[in-house]
């Protein structure tokens, strides 16, 4: 049904959900600081709020500012009290339990969120959102999230969002480091993007499917491997050091993961699983 829905922040993210909810047929009022903005989402029949408390009239209300930092003042002015919070700015676990907090002296239902897409996805199934927070606001208020994408609600804990989102982050900052330095290597002798890039990730599907083998020895603590022992991957980790330096470039990324990987089986971990480099990490 037809929910009055206000959006704090109209950059490249705010706009798309603002654009996803009138897409989906809501009543959407929408502020941001330059409000210029707001054009291409006026035509389509969203109303502009001359401040951040008009935008809060709705009944739930979705912020998406650039950091909390320059988030909590608009908030401030927005007087939510009695109203659903749905912040959708990235931020740390810290930043947000401070700001659930301060939802609850202010009498505002909260909920955290954190979108794992572009703008572009958002409305499409591919859209990940995860929450946390306030259970029964995200309950109430759950069909009006899911315009915006597959919401999965993670716990009470109002920091868990932002958990999941820096974990995710990390294995794609990860993936992504991994990948441009195989793109500088082979590049080294003239192999282009276009030419490697299948095999690449045909590679990393196949490095996808690993994932669960290693989460369940994780789980288990159980590192005895006949597949693959942490020396030969280490040794592996040595060459692709030495081979990065010979062909002159950086080795920034494999010199990381190799002093954790060393670390490990000077630990003791030589003959077990790559999964024992976690009792290294934590
Ligand atoms: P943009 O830079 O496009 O938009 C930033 C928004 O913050 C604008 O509405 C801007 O207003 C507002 N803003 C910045 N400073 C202030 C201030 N001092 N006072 C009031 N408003 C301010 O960023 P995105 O839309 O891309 O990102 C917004 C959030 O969404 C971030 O936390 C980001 O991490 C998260 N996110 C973004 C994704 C993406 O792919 N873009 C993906 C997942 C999460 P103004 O228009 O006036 O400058």
């Amino acid at each position: 049904s037809k929910k009055q829905v206000g959006v704090l922040g109209l950059g490249r993210m705010g706009a798309a959900l603002a654009g996803a909810f009138l897409g989906a047929g809501h009543d959407v009022v929408v502020w941001n600081r330059s409000p210029l903005k707001a054009g291409p989402l006026l035509d389509r029949g969203a109303r502009l709020a001359a401040t951040p408390a008009e935008a809060a009239s709705a009944d739930v209300v979705v912020s998406c500012l650039s950091t909390y930092d320059t988030q909590q003042p608009v908030l401030e002015a927005a007087s939510l009290s009695g109203r659903t919070l749905v912040n959708l700015t990235s931020g740390t676990p810290e930043q947000a339990r401070v700001a659930a907090k301060w939802a609850a002296s202010a009498g505002v239902d909260y909920v955290d969120g954190v979108i794992m897409a572009v703008p572009q996805g958002i409305g499409t199934p591919s859209a990940r959102i995860l929450y946390s927070g306030s259970e029964a606001a995200f309950g109430a208020q759950r069909a009006v999230l899911e315009v915006l994408g597959e919401p999965m609600f993670l716990g009470a804990d109002a920091g868990l969002a932002a958990l999941y989102d820096l974990a995710l982050l990390g294995m794609m900052w990860s993936a992504m480091g991994g990948y441009l330095h195989a793109l500088a290597l082979v590049g080294s002798e003239g192999v282009t993007p276009e030419q490697f890039t299948p095999m690449a990730l045909e590679w990393h599907s196949a490095v996808g499917g690993f994932l669960s083998g290693i989460g369940a020895q994780v789980a288990s603590g159980d590192y005895e491997t006949d597949v693959s022992a942490l020396d030969i991957n280490a040794a592996g980790l040595a060459m692709l050091v030495e081979t990065s330096r010979a062909q002159g470039i950086g080795t920034t990324i494999p010199a990381a993961l190799r002093e954790l990987f060393d670390r490990a089986v000077a630990a003791g971990h030589g003959t077990h699983a790559i999964a024992s480099v976690i009792e290294e990490i934590r």
